[in-house]
């Protein structure tokens, strides 16, 4: 694909959004027919050591009340997901090392006790946390790079893409499988940078991959920022589809935020995952990844929305869409 037809597709609209949106649906009906893979997240501490310009989960945001989830309760929400017939269990977290301990922990017991497939989001570890990781059995690891952009990156993180880009391939190199993404809407981010966004993972060839509007999270730096663009979301997406024709793509919660019936406009645009969130009531509200009144997924709501797609998602038939909640936070930062 040539630059000037990657920024055409980015940019498309009308009849031939339409023609993109229709080649994305076709890949994904011929590699993975007409099912979507369902995830449940529990979110298992939002505390974290960077300064994300974007996220309220920040370190420098004193504003915010701090958890950490225990052996205990990730365990009971894990057997929650599987009872419900999902088999993904996506422990997500901010970039908290103290967590580590719960994790070696976990992430056998849900592997090995379970049955189940640890998915992690935890952040920037060492070469040697990852093996560690792998080897009690996770099995894959999300570390989007958000842009591609080294001096974008550096501006609303704080800290070098390169470290980014080192984690993906430890993770990688340490045999999980691999997710990453970007996120759309960034100050001062171009239409170039998008594609440069999209060359980096094709590039890379991640195992999944995810696109996401920027959302102004309020009591964070980049509040007044405007919300960012849903159909260049939605044409990154289908392109992504269409480029690593493998890949798992998230329909992402902030594609309802920003629209009601985004997550459908997602699964129509070429995506096939949809998560859902198992955190327990009490500690979900803190987990401020892009907005306090972030939109948080159902299980009836993923069904529904796979089936408006004319798609199946199809977890076990015990169905149970909340987790328990759990008895207090704690201020352990
Ligand atoms: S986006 Fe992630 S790494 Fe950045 S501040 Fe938020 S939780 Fe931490």
């Amino acid at each position: 694909m040539s630059d000037r037809q990657l920024l055409d597709l980015l940019t498309s609209t009308g009849d031939l959004q339409q023609e993109l949106f229709g080649q994305a649906r076709s890949v994904r009906h011929q590699r993975f027919g007409d099912e979507i893979v369902l995830r449940g997240v529990l979110e298992i501490s939002n505390i974290c050591q960077k300064d994300c310009d974007y996220c309220a989960m920040r370190r420098s945001n004193n504003s915010l009340n701090r958890f950490r989830l225990d052996v205990e309760t990730i365990m009971e929400v894990a057997r929650g997901i599987t009872e419900a017939g999902i088999n993904t269990i996506f422990l997500q977290s901010g970039q908290d090392t103290r967590c580590d301990p719960v994790l070696d922990e976990v992430i056998p017991a849900i592997a090995n006790d379970l049955g189940a497939e640890v998915l992690l989001n935890v952040g920037e570890r060492s070469k040697e946390t990852y093996e560690r990781f792998a080897q009690l059995g996770a099995r894959s690891f999300i570390m989007k790079y958000e842009t591609s952009d080294a001096a974008l990156y550096k501006d609303v993180t704080h800290g070098p893409l390169d470290r980014r880009l080192q984690c993906m391939r430890w993770i990688r190199d340490a045999g999980m499988k691999i997710g990453t993404g970007n996120i759309i809407g960034l100050p001062h981010q171009s239409i170039e940078s998008l594609a440069s966004d999209i060359r980096l993972a094709f590039e890379f060839k991640p195992d999944f991959v995810s696109a996401a509007p920027f959302i102004p999270n309020p009591g964070t730096p980049l509040q007044h920022q405007p919300l960012g663009d849903l159909n260049l979301t939605l044409n990154t997406m289908a392109v992504l589809r269409i480029g690593l024709k493998d890949a798992l793509i998230p329909s992402v919660s902030a594609l309802e935020y920003v629209r009601p019936g985004g997550q459908l406009m997602g699964l129509n645009a070429g995506a096939n995952v949809m998560t859902i969130n198992f955190t327990p009531q009490l500690y979900r509200e803190h987990y401020r990844i892009y907005s306090k009144d972030r939109f948080i997924v159902t299980l009836n709501h993923a069904i529904n929305t796979a089936k408006m797609a004319n798609l199946a998602a199809n977890p076990g038939v015990k169905f149970r869409t909340e987790a328990p909640d759990c008895e207090s936070l704690t201020n352990n930062s």
